[in-house]
């Protein structure tokens, strides 16, 4: 679903993706944890065409992101395009940013509606099933201001998930919330994984991660320092800088 080769990217003269490989294949749960600025967010917004590499290969769903290949001559995908490729990939932030003016059902059919012209009812049948799915069938009427913040970020995985997309990318996703809300998240990540969904999820939720993660990666200082199965990296790291890591955030 995923492949990175030798990915670069830098911001004028900081390098903050010094060279990343990894491979993340279908239904797979791919852990990415590391520091702050290890680059982690970064190359999310790769993944998701909201930035250029600079350097290697990326692929999305076997396509090389900002490219088309047309016998064995590349060209750059124009702005429109770029937009459908995106279609394919949700993302929930560590901020909700939902819709304030927008109730949570009217969230979820957004996009449906403006950007797949959808058509209303068909949009809020669909919308009210993801409500559903993410156990909000009861506050769908409610504005993102009367909803907790575990309960916003349920209805930006729905309204993520409305897009019908391929590959779901989640950044920190219970990084802004308290405590005792991030169970009710993880759960419906947890069900999204069950049900055979692609994710890449940044996270320091190290529970997360050896329970529901196929795969972990760590990255220190936009390089990969190792990965594989979760539950051994976190067991037993290899190297100094995840065990110093994995130290602060067990
Ligand atoms: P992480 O998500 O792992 O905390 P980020 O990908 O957000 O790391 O950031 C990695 C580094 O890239 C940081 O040093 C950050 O300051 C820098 N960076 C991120 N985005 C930009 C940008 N748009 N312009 C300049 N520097 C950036
Ligand atoms: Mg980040």
């Amino acid at each position: 679903m995923v492949k990175a080769e030798a990915v670069h990217k830098s911001y004028g003269p900081v390098e903050v993706l010094k060279g990343i490989d990894l491979e993340v294949k279908q239904n797979e749960v791919f852990c990415l944890v590391g520091p702050s600025g290890s680059g982690k967010s970064t190359f999310l917004r790769c993944i998701n065409h909201l930035e250029k590499i600079n350097g290697g290969r990326l692929w999305v769903d076997g396509d090389l992101v900002g490219y088309q290949q047309r016998g064995d001559k590349l060209y750059e995908l124009k702005d429109r395009e770029v937009a459908l490729k995106r279609r394919d990939i949700g993302m929930v932030f560590q901020r909700f940013n939902l819709f304030p003016h927008m109730t949570a059902v009217e969230n979820v059919m957004e996009a449906p509606v403006q950007v797949r012209r959808e058509s209303k009812a068909s949009a809020k049948e669909h919308a009210m099933a993801l409500l559903e799915r993410v156990g909000l069938a009861e506050k769908a009427g409610s504005y993102p201001s009367q909803l907790s913040g575990g309960q916003q970020q349920r209805v930006a995985i729905a309204r993520a998930l409305a897009m019908k997309p391929k590959l779901m990318l989640f950044d920190e996703p219970t990084s802004a919330l308290d405590p005792e809300l991030v169970g009710e998240v993880l759960d419906v990540m947890r069900g999204l994984a069950e049900e055979g969904m692609t994710m890449i999820v940044v996270t320091h939720e190290m529970g997360f991660a050896r329970e529901v993660g196929d795969a972990l990666v760590f990255m220190d200082g936009g390089v990969v320092v190792e990965s594989g199965n979760p539950r051994e990296v976190l067991t037993n790291p290899r190297h100094e800088r995840t065990r110093a890591f994995l130290s602060k955030v067990l």
